[in-house]
């Protein structure tokens, strides 16, 4: 992670090369993806190379992730890259949503393949084919497998983490005795994305079901978790499908039940990919750079010893010390560069999102102290250094909840209510965010809001419906959030 020394007095031009986030808020997300070293460009059109400051933050969600589905009693496993297009043909509405994403492989080793191959966009039909073979009896159920990997879909844009051709993902493929099970299942991983998403990425989320026209294709209900961005955009960040017996019947995946009846299985899939990590930047930075929740960060504090004066080798010598005792509590790196100034380091550390800056100088060591300055700003703090292995994960925890709370109060404050479409239309385009209906769920009503407004039914959630559908005056039966979306 070394970059070119700086010179002394150059702090204000360092900060100058991000535009601002509030005026320029794509360019600054691009600036910062690649200033901060989380990812650059390459040349294909549509891949990202992940540099190891943002795949260290990747590691560290796999890490939030894994251990949530390791806990509701998944394991992990791996399936191969290529697929045959005949397995791909299987499920009709799995083809002909995917048709136009898929990458093929037609030639290989100088010559034409009888068969094409299918570059995964996504696990679904590799994944049916095997659980045909191993599951035979009700005994072999449930089938709680996830596999990490790198799925393609053909695109023709790039954003860093946000739309890219391959990217990483995690996809769970479950196999279940019973539709209630598999109902079940699919809830229980939304649960576990909204609760890494606000737990570990510090994101409030919308939680709840995907209307028809937006559901997986093959499944029978999709579920989503839903974030807010901040150009009033939503986010699909984490999705959940309950895909019933349709994958179990064009798979053959039958098994024979207690009653010696053979039934077909029901199966889910969940996944949530890097995506969520460009949500999270984009939620929490600001002007200067990245702000990066504690529970994902590579470096949760940076100590800063401020080496000058005749104390300086004291100084050096305590944050060494400083360091080796955090180490035990927290991710920590010392910053004892003695190229670059104190504030150039500072204003480093804020760009690459480091959430706590631990400072030490002479008069702090004279009087037994550090100065903790949180990245969220809100003011510095001096902590006693005999006290640090608790004031420093205690100042993390206050910072993710602040995160936490900033981001819930942008939230709540960009969802309006529509009764009309009328409203429903003046309210998407004239302020950012979610708008709240309530609608009959019909296509018809669903088109003509789309239509008319230019935004999509984002998420149906638990929350009771009162009053006519916002469409049709018709009864209406849920709540509907509708955004604009990446
Ligand atoms: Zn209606």
């Amino acid at each position: 992670m070394s970059r070119p020394a700086a010179r002394p007095g150059d702090e204000r031009e360092f900060v100058k090369e991000i535009p601002a986030k509030s005026e320029h808020f794509s360019d600054w997300y691009t600036a910062v993806v690649l200033k901060a070293e989380l990812a650059d460009y390459y040349p294909v059109r549509g891949c990202i190379v992940v540099r190891p400051y943002g795949y260290t933050i990747w590691e560290l969600m796999q890490q939030g992730l894994d251990r949530r589905f390791k806990a509701t009693g998944h394991v992990n496993a791996y399936f191969p890259l290529f697929i045959p297009q005949s397995f791909f043909e299987r499920e009709k509405e799995h083809v002909e949503g995917f048709a136009p994403e898929v990458a093929w492989v037609t030639r290989g080793g100088g010559e034409e393949l009888s068969e094409p191959l299918a570059v995964r966009p996504t696990s679904e039909t590799a994944i049916g084919h095997m659980y045909a073979r191993w599951i035979r009896s009700y005994r072999d159920l449930p089938v709680l497998i996830n596999q990490w990997c790198n799925v393609v879909r053909w695109e023709k844009a790039t954003r860093p983490f946000l739309r890219t051709m391959e990217f990483l993902w995690q996809e769970g493929h479950t196999a279940h005795r019973t539709a209630e099970e598999a109902e079940a299942e699919a809830r229980q991983m939304l649960s576990v994305y909204r609760d890494f998403a606000e737990t570990d990425a510090a994101i409030p989320v919308l939680a709840g079901r995907k209307p028809e026209s937006e559901k997986f294709p093959g499944a029978e209900r999709s579920y989503t978790i839903e974030a807010l961005m901040p150009d009033g955009q939503a986010l699909q960040s984490g999705t959940s499908h309950n895909l019933g017996q349709n994958f179990a019947r064009a798979f053959d995946i039958k098994f024979l039940d207690s009653d010696n009846v053979e039934k077909h299985a029901y199966t889910t899939s969940w996944g949530v990919s890097w995506r969520l990590l460009g949500g999270m930047l984009m939620v929490h930075g600001d002007d200067r750079g990245l702000v990066l929740p504690p529970a994902v960060a590579p470096f949760q504090v940076v100590v800063v010893p401020i080496l000058t004066g005749p104390k300086r080798d004291d100084v050096l010598a305590a944050a060494r010390e400083v360091t080796r005792r955090l180490g035990a509590v927290v991710r920590v790196r010392l910053d004892d560069r003695v190229e670059v100034t104190p504030g150039w380091k500072y204003n480093d550390w804020e760009m690459r999102g480091v959430p706590l800056r631990l400072e030490l100088g002479p008069r702090d060591l004279a009087q037994q102290q550090a100065v903790l300055a949180p990245r969220t700003g809100g003011g510095k703090q001096a902590v006693p250094l005999s006290g640090l292995e608790q004031s420093v994960p205690a100042a993390l925890a206050s910072l993710h909840r602040a995160l936490f709370d900033q981001a819930k109060a942008y939230l709540d404050a960009h969802i309006v209510a529509a009764r009309s479409v009328a409203e429903i239309v003046e309210a998407v385009a004239g302020r950012r965010g979610f708008v709240r209906a309530v609608w009959c769920g019909a296509s018809a009503c669903e088109q003509t809001i789309r239509r008319q407004s230019g935004a999509s039914p984002r998420v149906i959630t638990d929350e009771a419906a009162e009053g006519p559908c916002a469409a049709c005056g018709g009864t209406s039966r849920e709540v509907v959030y509708f955004a604009r979306a990446y």
